[in-house]
């Protein structure tokens, strides 16, 4: 990365020197962006259509960089005339740059790119449904730290609003690029007065920032936008509901259980929604008004997550059966320390925990998913996940692998 800067530097230099010689005085203009061996340049007047080829002859007598013509393309940006062009570089009406379609047109650019971003944004939202949460009723929990009853998503407006912030101080104080620089020293003591030129919404940040402690701005720049995030997000942190709703539980093993590495992704969005009591049970959506009954459709009993783990129809024979399992690598335990493990994820115990729970959250999983119960099919799937994690580990020493040999299977 050095060496490439050293070697465009004298590049980007004459570029700079020697293009928009005119508004360059004025104001600093943006010429150009040099990423890797992505180099782009915007031409403003018809002259240096003439004075690029030169600089880029140059720079490649002096280097012997040669530029890859077959790779390079032209576009004509706003009332820019089509037929100018220089060394046989093809012209086109759309092209990618740094990750962004620029196409002749304003209107189509913003609409191209628009269409992009929304349609990432609806498969990552789709993502996050399909794990059974309601995003909107969730969004302050799923932010938290996994070990608080959070996913550790990122909170999107407040980390752009840090992001802005943070660009804002740094233009404010000299320390961005010249161009950002130039904007906020121009732009900064005006903010406060009706003057300023810039939206509203620019200028309430610009009273944020103000209300920040001194640290935060004179922050290390590396850190600077992190530490800002924390600060936004620390009014915005509440408990889960259901920490509230059961305050005595031991929520932090219960967390840092369902998280624990090795235990299949597919489980622990299960267990994660059934520990947060969001999986739509009849009883749940009868208090919500959405049903008539809150009765079980198998067995007319109540429909409570307890009722379809422990007594729903098949389900009780599993429900046996995992206790069964469970004794198989915990002989000691008592039927109390059995449902605090099966139906909370937290063994009341120190010894081989991630058994425990790797049991627990593939039993919750099998139980809450599969239409009809069988031990025979869930002793199958514990057995395939178990099979598959030691040809993950492949040979190396696993403790946790070690600890799965417990369960007879
Ligand atoms: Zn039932």
């Amino acid at each position: 990365m050095f060496l490439f800067a050293l070697s465009v530097e004298p590049l980007i230099r004459m570029v700079h020197q020697n293009l928009n010689s005119e508004q360059r005085t004025t104001c600093p203009l943006f010429t150009s962006r040099v990423y890797a061996d992505d180099v782009l340049f915007l031409l403003r007047d018809a002259d240096d259509c003439v004075t690029l080829p030169h600089i880029l002859e140059t720079y490649s007598a002096a280097s012997c960089a040669q530029l890859n013509t077959q790779k390079s393309f032209l576009i004509p940006l706003g009332s820019w005339p089509d037929g100018l062009t220089f060394n046989e570089i093809t012209t086109v009406r759309q092209a990618k740059m740094l990750g962004m379609t620029v196409c002749n047109s304003f209107e189509e650019m913003v609409e191209i790119n628009w269409t992009k971003t929304t349609a990432l944004t609806r498969v990552t939202l789709f993502q996050q449904i399909h794990r059974n949460l309601n995003l909107f009723e969730r969004k302050a929990q799923l932010v938290l730290p996994k070990d608080k009853g959070g996913l550790q998503l990122i909170a999107v407006k407040e980390k752009c609003q840090a992001l802005i912030t943070r660009n804002i101080i740094r233009g404010h104080r000299g320390e961005s690029d010249p161009m950002d620089n130039e904007f906020w020293k121009r732009h900064i003591p005006l903010l406060c007065s009706r003057k300023s030129p810039l939206p509203q919404a620019i200028q309430s940040l610009w009273k944020i920032i103000e209300s920040y402690p001194p640290d935060l701005i004179t922050a290390d720049t590396k850190q600077q936008t992190k530490l800002i995030y924390k600060y936004i997000m620390k009014d915005s942190i509440n408990s889960p509901r259901i920490v509230e709703q059961f305050p005595n539980q031991r929520w932090h093993k219960i967390w840092h259980n369902i998280h624990r590495a090795n235990i299949p992704t597919a489980w622990q969005t299960t267990v994660y929604c059934y520990i947060n009591q969001i999986i739509p049970t009849e009883e749940r959506k009868h208090r919500h008004h959405l049903t008539d009954s809150p009765a079980c459709k198998i067995c007319g009993f109540i429909d409570t997550l307890k009722h379809r783990i422990t007594n729903c129809g098949t389900a009780k024979t599993t429900w046996n059966g995992a206790k069964n399992l469970l004794q198989q690598i915990w002989p000691t335990s008592k039927l109390n320390d059995q449902h605090q493990t099966l139906l909370l994820m937290d063994p009341p115990t120190e010894n081989a925990v991630f058994v425990k729970a790797w049991l627990a959250a593939g039993f919750l999983h099998y139980q809450l998913t599969a239409s009809s119960h069988t031990m025979e099919e869930l002793v199958k799937i514990l057995t395939t996940e178990r099979k598959n994690f030691e040809q993950k580990c492949s040979g190396r020493y696993s403790q946790n692998c070690q600890e799965l040999q417990l369960l007879h299977l």
